[in-house]
């Protein structure tokens, strides 16, 4: 069967993958020159390439060593290496599931693709064409930032969510001055209030100015109502991303495209996957696409979205799954051996159940991404705490950290 992917992100690339592998003939086409769409060429992947060094000189600052990178140098590491390399391995693997990719710009007209006058003829379309930055005059959105060619010391970041955070983190560990202005009255708002509280407190303490309950006005001179602030060099906008839904409107949407949990959106063989729908993370985007080229192809799968891992790239890192309701307990790193031996203490981990039933976690520690890997893990497989504690974890590992609040709750 004919199938065809709009979008060479984590989706479209996935959902391909999944669909050539069942034995359909893949078309998939990209309007960008290059392959990976926003999470290889301008998110994910950028980001933590800077990330890296900054982490190396995080933690030789923890063992009283002094270690400098500019941001121009992290900068460089990324374009010469790792963008360009993962790009060029997103071709490679299409191309060895035998996937043919048309390089243009794709509408959908009466339920048929077209790019460039030309209808693609497919049984079955799959959407995946994410999102478009936020376009706000006098400032940078997030995905301009790698590729930044300007000198700057004073960095304003307007909003006080998973990007911003990351950002700021980073841009101040790369040694500039970093603010913060935020409407809500802590960093992300919108999640655990001890998580919140935790970050928001180690930011200011690692010297990032917080504007938290504020409202930013900008124009010649940014404003929080009638207070001037300080003339930043760049002001780096980090939320209200748009949907690319440019030529795809007939589909049902509000913002995002709907779908249903086969990520099928009702009409005329077609399904979505990734940002598009309104999910916002790269895992996300391509465990839906599998969804979609499965169902696409025939082989009934839903998508569940109760378990799914969320990590924001700082270090400490922050991770968190599930919600953070019922009966909780806290664990705090410095209780555990590995994070005492590599004087990697601040944060807390924190684990709620009801009844046996473990609903959620958040963690703030080093290595909290895989902490709350292993939670999700339980979560979606309906692992209850009586099982979950049968789970042998290394020692001395961070992990450890799952296995004592395990205890607590098991008590
Ligand atoms: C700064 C930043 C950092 C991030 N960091 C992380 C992270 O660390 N971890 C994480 O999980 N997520 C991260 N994300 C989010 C992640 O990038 C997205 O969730 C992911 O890229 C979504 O994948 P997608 O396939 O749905 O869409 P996209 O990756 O946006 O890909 C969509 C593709 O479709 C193409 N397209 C659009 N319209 C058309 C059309 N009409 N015709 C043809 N092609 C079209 C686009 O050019 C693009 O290549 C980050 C995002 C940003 C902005």
């Amino acid at each position: 069967m004919n199938i065809t992917i709009i979008g060479s992100g984590p989706a479209g690339v996935y959902s391909a993958i999944v669909s050539a592998k069942l034995g359909n003939k893949v078309k998939l086409v990209e309007k960008n020159d290059k392959l990976g769409g926003t999470c290889v060429l301008y998110g994910c992947i950028p980001s933590k390439a800077m990330l890296h060094p900054l982490f190396l000189k995080y933690l030789a600052e923890e063992t009283g060593k002094k270690l400098n990178f500019s941001f121009s140098e992290i900068q460089k590491k990324l374009q010469k290496n790792v963008v360009n390399r993962l790009s060029k391995g997103v071709e490679y693997m299409l191309e060895s599931y035998g996937i043919e990719v048309i390089h243009g710009k794709a509408q959908l007209k009466g339920g048929n693709i077209q790019v460039g006058g030309q209808t693609i003829p497919s049984v079955k379309i799959i959407v995946a064409t994410g999102t478009e930055k936020p376009q706000i005059e006098g400032t940078i959105a997030s995905d301009d930032l790698p590729y930044l060619d300007k000198e700057f010391s004073k960095v304003l970041v307007i909003g006080g969510g998973a990007g911003g955070v990351e950002y700021a983190w980073l841009l101040k560990m790369s040694g500039k001055d970093v603010s913060i202005v935020e409407k809500s009255d802590s960093l992300l708002p919108y999640l655990d209030e001890d998580l919140k509280k935790a970050v928001s407190a180690y930011f200011k303490k690692i010297g990032i100015k917080l504007y938290l309950s504020s409202e930013i006005t900008l124009g010649d001179k940014p404003r929080i109502g009638n207070e001037e602030l300080p003339q930043p060099d760049i002001i780096l906008y980090t939320f209200g991303r748009k949907p690319a839904l440019d030529g795809f409107e007939e589909l049902p949407h509000e913002k995002w495209i709907k779908v249903d949990k086969r990520m099928y959106t009702g009409v005329n063989n077609i399904y979505a996957a990734g940002d598009i729908t309104g999910t916002f993370t790269a895992h996300e985007a391509i465990h839906e696409g599998f969804i979609a080229g499965l169902n696409a192809s025939g082989v009934e799968k839903y998508y569940n979205p109760e378990a799914v891992p969320k990590v924001i790239y700082t270090e400490p890192q922050i991770a968190y799954v599930g919600n953070t309701k019922g009966k909780c307990v806290k664990i705090n790193m410095a209780e555990i051996p590995r994070a005492i031996a590599e004087g990697l203490t601040e944060g807390f981990l924190k684990v709620c159940t009801e009844g046996k039933k473990i609903t959620g976690a958040v963690a703030f520690s080093h290595d909290a991404e895989n902490i709350i890997t292993l939670i999700s893990m339980f979560i979606n497989y309906g692992i209850e705490i009586d099982k979950a504690i049968d789970f042998i974890e290394p020692h001395p590992s961070y992990l450890e950290a799952v296995f004592e609040a395990l205890l607590r709750l098991n008590s």
